[in-house]
């Protein structure tokens, strides 16, 4: 994919806009950056080319070739794998002649049977009921632009689409299947079945329909592009212009004196700034900081083999994995379980810290650690999803059996709490803060 800056904060050249004061007032398509709040004019974008924010790289639109038959094609395969993957035996496993079998659903129902809804809840939402959602939606919306006639309805499943996005998991759920069957191997005879295979490919053509769609042109194909605000000037932040852009189609609209508003073109509400973004990411992090603690006190699960029962923690599970020799294994759970959501705790406390005092580190490299919480925070379920593979699995047997543990809920809870705060968290407002001296160097802003 060719990628190219947009015009107006070359890398590496002084800080002023290249084109003449006339074409800044021009009312092009305008973006304004998510990340750092800069007004852009989109260039006009081919099949194959994206358009990245000058001033901290982020993505501001992406354009597909035939991005409608393109993602319906995506989505409709992969519903088909996600129906595959919900009808067939999931994996078998065997043990001294007792066989179980498991479907991917009782991967979540088994857990409702051990006293724990909320993270049945959570395995059944993120591994199939959310992307099953999410794909309906994509077909829905294709097919109308399609038809060249959108379908009732489609532009609230439009806007609802961003927002499901973080909480499909089907990839991760892949990470725990495989981790919680590499445990149990030296234990069992076990088959994958053909739904573990499909659900394989579903999670891939997941992934692919979502990087497929191309908002810029849905929101375009669905209701055109009004006007930009007049008198909004590119090469500047959008908020002291009274201006803000939409974080769902993109549209830049004026704001309200008192800093909000609804988007013209998909009745998004808008802000300025997220509201008490600071604050709310704080409780949210104080929250998941506390929720830490049972996570890792309690058992995660207790296996019990010929009436012996032994109760592991996450750490605990990690040490064993260690003594059985999968250094692998340990590893990923270790990453996931105690790098990841510690790590996002205090790169997110600390960006909040940093965000009132001066640039301690330049803003691009803020940005930066603030997109890698955001993105592998959702990679901490894996040890949920353990959990809840291995509890189906080994259901009580006569030989060996493996309930949940309170920490599945805890740890659940602050992968849930950790992600939500970095949602709140509005990455604008470290680019808000003005450097402390004279020191407007154009490298230190654009790197
Ligand atoms: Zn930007
Ligand atoms: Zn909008």
């Amino acid at each position: 994919m060719r990628s190219f800056r947009t015009p107006g904060f070359p890398r590496g050249q002084p800080l002023v806009d290249q084109y003449p004061p006339e074409t800044r007032t021009s009312r092009r398509r305008l973006r304004a950056c998510h990340e750092c709040d800069w007004l852009v004019a989109l260039p006009p974008l081919r099949g194959g080319q994206k358009a990245d924010c000058p001033r901290c790289g982020h993505t501001l639109a992406t354009r597909h070739h035939q991005p409608a038959q393109r993602s319906m094609a995506l989505a409709v395969s992969a519903l088909i794998a996600l129906m595959l993957a919900a009808s067939f035996p999931f994996v078998s496993f065997s043990v001294g002649g007792i066989g179980n079998n498991i479907e991917l659903s009782q991967t979540a129902t088994t857990l409702i049977g051990f006293h724990q809804p909320l993270v049945a809840i959570a395995v059944i939402m993120t591994i199939l009921v959310l992307p099953a959602v999410y794909l309906l939606g994509v077909i829905w919306l294709q097919f109308g632009l399609l038809r060249g006639e959108p379908l009732p309805s489609s532009r609230n499943i439009a806007r609802s689409l961003s927002h499901l996005h973080p909480w499909m998991m089907a990839d991760v759920f892949i990470i725990g299947a495989l981790v919680s069957l590499i445990k149990i191997a030296g234990m069992a005879q076990i088959e994958l079945g053909v739904s573990f295979w499909a659900f394989c490919a579903f999670a891939i053509l997941l992934l692919s329909t979502t990087q497929s769609l191309d908002s810029d042109w849905m929101w375009f194909s669905l209701s055109g592009e009004p006007l930009a605000p007049e008198g909004a000037r590119s090469g500047q932040t959008a908020a002291p212009q009274g201006l803000t852009g939409c974080p769902t189609c993109g549209l830049v609209n004026r704001l309200s004196p008192q800093g909000t508003s609804r988007c013209r073109r998909c009745d998004e509400r808008l802000h300025a700034r997220m509201p008490h973004s600071l604050q709310r990411t704080w409780a949210l992090l104080a929250a998941a900081a506390v929720m830490y603690v049972p996570a890792n006190l309690y058992p995660i699960m207790t296996t019990t083999s010929l009436g012996h029962s032994t109760p592991s923690t996450i750490i605990g599970g990690v040490v064993e994995l260690i003594q059985m020799g999968s250094w692998p294994i340990a590893a990923v759970i270790f990453t996931a379980s105690v790098i990841v959501p510690v790590g996002k705790l205090v790169a997110l406390s600390w960006l909040c810290l940093v965000v009132k005092r001066s640039n301690e580190l330049n803003a691009g490299t803020r940005t930066r650690l603030y997109r890698l919480t955001e993105f592998i925070g959702r990679w901490s379920m894996v040890d949920v999803f353990v959990v809840a593979i291995l509890v189906a699995l080994i259901r009580a047997g006569s030989l060996m059996s493996i309930t949940p543990g309170p920490a599945a809920l805890a740890f659940g809870g602050v992968v849930v709490l950790t992600m939500l705060a970095a949602m709140t968290f509005d990455p604008r407002l470290i680019w808000d803060t003005p450097p402390p001296r004279a020191t407007r160097d154009p490298q230190g802003i654009s790197e």
